[in-house]
């Protein structure tokens, strides 16, 4: 399984957006955005050039892409997913994303970053439904329950006590006893996105 090592807060000045990518720094006045909010490079601060509609499709959907830490070979398969399922395809597919183990970990507020997620993930930290999985794209299903392994209570990761940031209404949380249950699939409305527009990722995937 590959992920992304490079530093990760020039994927948020490329998209000239917070995505969120190192926990508790992103909220801070140290997050690269607030006194560099233009693209990396040496070019960084020229003159913007006009951007062609195949430009702003491949960036939202890079955006989008970063957002969620996934790799470009992995982020056509959701979109290929999506299509078949019923709905809509941009919604549709921000489901899977959502819905990823890392995800649902990180909106459940009991780590800081997806990044986080995924290596305690990796780690055989969790288990759902009582099996433990070290697949951080792993889906989640309405009614799984996700809980942090017996063993690995102690560790420094979950030694904060209650959550770092208050879950969503699709999922019900146990900070204290390190649970979370999966109520519902999110719906677009619930999902605590920046701004984002799935429907140009489905255009770009579409020509
Ligand atoms: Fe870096 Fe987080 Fe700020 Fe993005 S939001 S630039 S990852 S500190």
């Amino acid at each position: 399984m590959g992920r992304y090592t490079g530093p990760v807060c020039k994927l948020c000045r490329r998209e000239g957006e917070k995505l969120f990518l190192k926990g508790a720094r992103c909220l801070g006045a140290k997050c690269a955005i607030e006194d560099r909010a233009y693209p990396p490079g040496v070019h960084g601060q020229g003159r913007k050039k006009k951007e062609s509609e195949y430009g702003h499709q491949l960036r939202e959907k890079q955006k989008i892409r970063r957002f969620y830490g996934v790799f470009e070979r992995q982020f056509r398969g959701y979109f290929a997913d999506a299509t078949r399922q019923r709905g809509v395809t941009g919604e549709s597919m921000l489901q899977l994303l959502e819905t990823r183990l890392d995800s649902v970990i990180y909106r459940s507020g009991l780590v800081s970053s997806r990044a986080e997620a995924r290596q305690l993930i990796t780690h055989r930290h969790f288990t759902v439904d009582g099996k433990t999985v070290n697949v951080p794209s792993f889906q989640v299903k309405p009614g799984m329950v996700i809980q942090v392994r017996e063993k690995s209570r102690n560790i420094e990761a979950f030694q904060r006590s209650g959550a770092i940031r208050r879950a969503p209404g699709w999922l019900q949380v146990d900070p204290e006893g390190k649970r979370i249950e999966m109520i519902s699939v999110p719906s677009r409305a619930e999902m605590d996105l920046p701004d984002m527009h799935e429907q140009l990722i489905v255009e770009y995937y579409s020509r």
